[in-house]
């Protein structure tokens, strides 16, 4: 039986959904295995902790401290590495998310061990395990094994589902103390932009726009769409760089990657780019008045169309269901 670690991400004193999504990694990669949940913060931790087992882990293992309060690589590396020490597990997941992409490589470098980055699927299980990430932005997929050592890997948010939650599970939560000192780097603010509450990598269903929507006004009728739809808005880095929306919507090789069950793409062109953050999304609807865009290439529905004709008729069709 082996153990591994499924380390959690927590915001604003909740927890991400992609914490969950480890656990369920976890727990594919060795159904009888010990799955311990880690979750760092600077608050009381407990009730996370609990929460992570009622997703599925067996236990879960704790390091609050105000210095976690936010994430700096240093901090958490220092956490990770004093819990890693602790519990020697066999395999450690985390999730693909900013944060984890900044944290994964040094601890794998501190452990000097393999990491599988991005995985999107596990095959196999237990010694048969494969780890499925795209390759070529997105354009290929390979299949990999970690052969020595801890079996490391990051998987995208949004590609594996969640455990069920089971009110019934129950397991320890312990508490780790880790000095954390001599950090090169302190968060002394964080000022959040206004978001319309939906995370866009972690949402079900994505509004995007392009250069096509021509303002920021003309994003309106996207929000009005994403509300009904309880979506998060998105963009191409046309539309962000018009200057139509912020560059925390940009999705695509150089912005978010993101994996939802629905996207809409609304006057996108669909450049390559552009299609390397959003081509694995399970259902692509694609809204553009130019018959020929590369965007209806990826699409598993097409409207020819004016969008500020097709999406508020969508809108109110979608109101009346
Ligand atoms: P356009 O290509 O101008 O397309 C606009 C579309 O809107 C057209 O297809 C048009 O037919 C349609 N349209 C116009 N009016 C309407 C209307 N009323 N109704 C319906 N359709 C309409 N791009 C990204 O998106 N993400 C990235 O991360 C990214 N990274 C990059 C990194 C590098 C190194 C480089 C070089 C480029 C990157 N780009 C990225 C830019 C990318 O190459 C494209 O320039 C960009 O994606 C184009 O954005 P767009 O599709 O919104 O605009």
């Amino acid at each position: 039986m082996s153990k591994i670690l499924a380390f959690a991400e927590v915001r604003e004193g909740e927890l991400r959904n992609v914490s969950f999504e480890t656990v369920a990694a976890a727990r594919h990669i060795d159904e009888s295995g010990e799955v311990v949940a880690v979750v760092f913060g600077g608050i009381d931790l407990e009730e996370l902790g609990n929460e992570m087992i009622k997703f599925g882990a067996d236990r879960a293992v704790t390091v609050s401290d105000d210095k976690l309060r936010e994430f700096t690589a240093d901090a958490y590396t220092q956490a990770a590495m004093a819990v890693i020490e602790q519990e020697d597990p066999d395999a450690i997941v985390m999730g693909h998310t900013s944060a984890g992409k900044d944290l994964s490589p040094r601890v794998a470098s501190k452990l000097s061990s393999g990491l599988i980055s991005d995985v999107t699927q596990i095959e196999g299980t237990g010694d048969e395990v494969q780890f499925v990430r795209p390759i070529y932005s997105g354009k290929a997929f390979e299949k990999k094994v970690i052969k020595d050592g801890k079996t490391f890997f990051t998987i995208r948010p949004n590609n594996i589902a969640p455990l069920e939650k089971d009110d019934s599970r129950s397991g320890d939560v312990t508490s780790v103390d880790v000095e954390i000192k001599d950090l090169r780097t302190i968060v002394k603010e964080v000022i959040r932009k206004a978001s319309d509450g939906v995370d866009l990598s972690e949402a079900n269903i994505i509004v995007a726009g392009g250069r096509g929507v021509k303002s920021e006004e003309g994003f309106e009728p996207l929000y009005s769409l994403a509300d009904e739809l309880d979506a998060a808005v998105g963009a191409s880095r046309g539309a962000c760089d018009a200057g139509y929306c912020d560059y925390s919507l940009q999705i695509g090789q150089t912005g978010k990657v993101v994996t939802p069950d629905l996207y809409i793409a609304c006057g996108i062109s669909g450049a390559i780019q552009h299609l390397a953050g959003m081509s694995n999304s399970k259902v692509i609807v694609a809204i553009n008045k130019d018959p020929e865009a590369n965007i209806f290439n990826v699409a598993d529905y097409g409207i020819v169309g004016d969008l500020f004709d097709v999406v508020p008729k969508l809108t109110e069709e979608i109101k009346a269901l």
